[in-house]
């Protein structure tokens, strides 16, 4: 797998869509119309974002029903991103990932009944369109899932699907005898293949209606709701092709087709998407098919090493990262909704701290999952790790009865206690967030590995042209004495540089860089177990 190949076949594929467009358009329109092969920039805006992804059903309910809803989100905004860079008592989040919000007979919504309706229970069109246009006014994009791959068992269009004399019948998979496999579902006149439930039958992407009728679904929600991209669920199932059921030539063929649908609408739309697979896997999609996609081995790499206390799991995963991927193209994510919360993998709050520090020190484009930030828990079944939002000591979420109960701790762990108490989880991410968007070298700066002598010690420069941050954390929960972080050679331009902590704004010793930009760097006679710096180098 060569990366650039497929950058470069994205170009060229954007290039003669450019040029069969022109062509077509030269005979048909006037020449102000001509289109132009669109940009692929190196960094997307994506990459200038920190994303949060919210349940809906479950952040803010706004009418007592016990159900979060549009409404109750757009009445957290303020919590989310207040709009000012100035203040510093919001979460400066700037990208929001909508799970699924359209019309679904099920609480988490991933089986669509209506492809162009929010689902009744979260609202209606004019709902989200006013929370996208107030999201937009404070700086926030929205992204909203996509499912792709399957419908509701109860779509209109699976429900005439059913008579095999009907015109539907071919806009999901058949079979007349039972096929091998577990995913065959069997009905009255026959099996269909539901890769995740028998709920959930798959969508025939061989039938080019069915991706005819996606591509208006997808126009509708970019252009008509003026959302800013998708988070395409499950992705790599999209085509199966015999006993093969992902990552198949196929799929990846109808996701760079579906890329430049979407680029063509609004060159600027976000496509990320959920491959959850190992990390070589996951860059097969990554440029020309999808924009980022979800980093699932350095997650689990984080946790594991903010859990163990030592470096080299996640260490070894962020340098396969960077081998790996085009710079800053995936998402990075500590847990997601499919996934045993994060603070219940993590012992402790110093730990989630640790995780938090890293993830939003690394490259990438970082997603938060609702709640990681005051640690909220919960371990499958997956109701248990989508739980109401803890907003204050009563729980806050709903006038009414939560359509699920709390996590138990919710009297003791909540955003109004935690906004009180300077060294809480959430004034720990929300001072992360906000020097990750003021310090581009923490978004898009190179990422440069040190070596440290002390083994718990992780240490790495972030550096974008005269901006230079070094991070370094002691994951252990020893004291670790007399530390140097060394780096051979950099772009650092000799001399000594002047530093400074940025969550503390305490001075640092100095930093002396050599002619070949390296350096010994010994920031304090001692870290403090769990202590971690975020370090501004300062020349003259
Ligand atoms: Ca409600």
């Amino acid at each position: 797998m060569i990366k650039p190949s497929r950058i470069e076949r994205a170009l060229t594929l954007l290039a003669l869509a450019g040029l069969l467009l022109a062509a077509c358009q030269a005979t048909m329109s006037p020449p102000d119309a001509v289109p132009t092969a669109l940009p692929v920039a190196e960094y997307g805006w994506w990459n200038d974002a920190v994303f949060y992804e919210v349940f809906v059903r479950s952040f803010y309910d706004s009418d007592g029903d016990g159900v979060g809803d549009i409404n109750g989100l757009i009445k957290k905004l303020d919590y989310l991103n207040d709009g000012d860079p100035a203040t510093n008592d919001d979460l400066g989040v700037t990208g929001l990932w909508l799970m699924p919000v359209m019309q679904s007979p099920s609480y988490h919504g991933y089986d669509v009944v209506d492809y162009y309706q929010v689902g009744d229970e979260y609202g209606d069109n004019d709902d989200l369109l006013r929370l996208i246009e107030q999201a937009h006014a404070r700086g926030i994009r929205i992204i909203i899932d996509l499912v792709l791959n399957h419908t509701s068992r109860q779509h209109p269009w699976f429900q005439e699907a059913l008579d095999p004399g009907s015109e539907r019948r071919d806009w999901y998979i058949w079979a007349n005898e039972q096929p091998e496999g577990e995913r065959w579902r069997e009905s009255a006149g026959g099996y269909y293949y539901g890769y995740f439930s028998d709920q959930m039958p798959d969508l025939n992407y061989e039938n080019p209606a069915v991706t005819e009728e996606m591509q208006k679904v997808t126009r509708f929600w970019l252009k008509d709701m003026g959302v800013d991209g998708f988070r395409l669920d499950a992705i790599k199932h999209l085509f199966e092709d015999g006993p093969v059921l992902e990552h198949t030539p196929a799929t990846h063929a109808w996701l760079q087709e579906f890329y430049l649908f979407c680029k063509e609408i609004n060159p600027d739309a976000v496509i990320v998407g959920e491959v959850w697979s190992t990390m070589d896997d996951v860059v097969e999609y990554v440029g020309g098919e999808l924009d980022i996609a979800f980093e699932f081995e350095l997650a689990n790499a984080t946790l594991e090493s903010a859990v163990s206390g030592r470096k080299a799991s996640v260490e070894r995963k962020q340098q396969a990262v960077i081998d790996t991927y085009p710079p800053g193209q995936f998402a990075t994510f500590l847990a997601n909704h499919d996934q045993n919360r994060a603070r219940s993998r993590l012992l402790d709050d110093e730990q989630a701290k640790l995780a938090a520090t890293l993830q939003l020190t690394f490259p990438g484009a970082p997603f938060i999952y609702y709640g990681e930030e005051i640690g909220m828990q919960g371990a499958k079944p997956d109701e248990n790790i989508r739980r109401p939002m803890q907003w204050g000591p009563d729980g806050g979420f709903t006038t009414g009865e939560p359509w699920r109960l709390y996590y138990e701790d919710y009297q003791e762990r909540h955003v109004a206690g935690q906004s009180e108490a300077t060294d809480s989880l959430l004034n720990h991410y929300r001072a992360l967030v906000r020097l990750r968007n003021e310090h581009i070298a923490l978004r898009q700066g190179d990422f440069i590995p040190l070596e440290s002598d002390c083994r718990p010690v992780y240490g790495y420069l972030r550096r974008h042209q005269d901006e230079n941050i070094l991070v370094i954390v002691n994951l252990a929960a020893q004291e670790q004495t007399g530390c140097t972080l060394s780096l051979a050679a950099s772009g650092l331009a000799h001399g000594d540089y002047a530093v400074r902590e940025l969550l503390t704004s305490v001075e640092m010793s100095t930093l002396t860089a050599n002619e070949n930009g390296g350096f010994d760097y010994t920031p304090s006679e001692a870290f403090a177990p769990r202590e971690e710096y975020i370090l501004l180098l300062m020349g003259d």
